[in-house]
């Protein structure tokens, strides 16, 4: 177990992240395009191999090769395509089953499997939960794996952050960011992008007296400083900091002067205040 408190403690190489989970379950991280981050899962026994979305076919390719893994499932988290652009070649390269949200069946290449609401997989020697989360796009999901503890969230939420509403509605996104209130606080979140340092920065300003928040600002600029990621994070870490999910939002709303304001109120106001930012 490479991982303790929302960091991380030991590296492979500098490139990738090795985590190894309960369940069998291992996952390697590492970063792609510009702020991106790959994901595979690999269970031994199964010999099965996930990528998490195909930000960039090439380095999810050499990354496999070095891992001696072969890609026998995409899951793909939504249709844009720093997410579902490596599609195409991660399927042939491998001879892999792509799984998507099935009303995005026309936005994502090469899509295989279409998933529903609350559907349950059995893969990788284990049950993954599917939960559609629209909001970023309309087509949004995101993949749980409760027996490792872990779930990967797209572009859904971030540490310290949330993804844009492009096509859904602010109650949308609201309804989805609240479902990861109902998970285990120890469930480690693996999302998308390394964006941790400026949603630091925008948490700070919009919650300007939260001390636990500026020491994590601190921890966050060192990491970043040493090109470290800042992921993965938990259910409970964000619970407690992430300005999007309600835990001080009395505090924020009396700060953007709108005490009273209901929880889909002030979280859309937060949003806005994060697009302007
Ligand atoms: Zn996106």
């Amino acid at each position: 177990m490479s991982y303790s408190n929302g960091y991380i403690k030991d590296m492979l190489a500098k490139e990738n992240y090795l985590f190894e989970l309960n369940a069998g379950i291992k996952v390697l991280m590492f970063p792609c395009l510009n702020d991106n981050y790959g994901y595979l899962v690999h269970h031994e026994s199964s010999g099965h191999t996930a990528c998490i979305d195909t930000p960039d076919a090439d380095e999810i390719i050499a990354q496999c090769k070095k891992m001696n893994w072969q890609v026998t499932h995409i899951l793909n988290t939504h249709h844009h395509f720093d997410h579902a652009g490596g599609n195409e070649r991660v399927k042939n390269f491998f001879n892999a089953t792509v799984y998507g949200f099935i009303h995005d069946k026309e936005r994502i290449p090469e899509i295989d499997v279409l998933l529903e609401d609350l559907e349950e997989l059995n893969l990788l020697g284990s049950k993954i939960k599917i939960f559609h989360t629209p909001g970023h796009t309309l087509g949004h999901i995101i993949y749980h794996f409760p027996e490792a503890k872990v779930i990967f969230v797209g572009d859904t939420l971030f540490s310290l952050g949330c993804g844009r509403v492009f096509e859904g509605t602010m109650n949308q996104m609201w309804d989805s960011l609240n479902l990861f209130k109902k998970l285990d606080p120890e469930t480690i979140i693996f999302c998308a992008h390394e964006y941790t340092e400026s949603n630091a920065k925008f948490a700070c300003y919009i919650d300007p007296d939260n001390e636990k928040l500026k020491k994590m600002q601190q921890k966050i600029i060192n990491l970043r400083k040493q090109n470290m990621p800042t992921l993965p994070s938990t259910i409970k870490v964000e619970l407690e900091l992430n300005p999007f999910l309600g835990r001080n939002f009395k505090n924020i709303a009396q700060n953007l002067g709108i005490e009273g304001a209901s929880p889909e109120a002030i979280f859309a106001r937060v949003r806005a205040e994060k697009d302007r930012f």
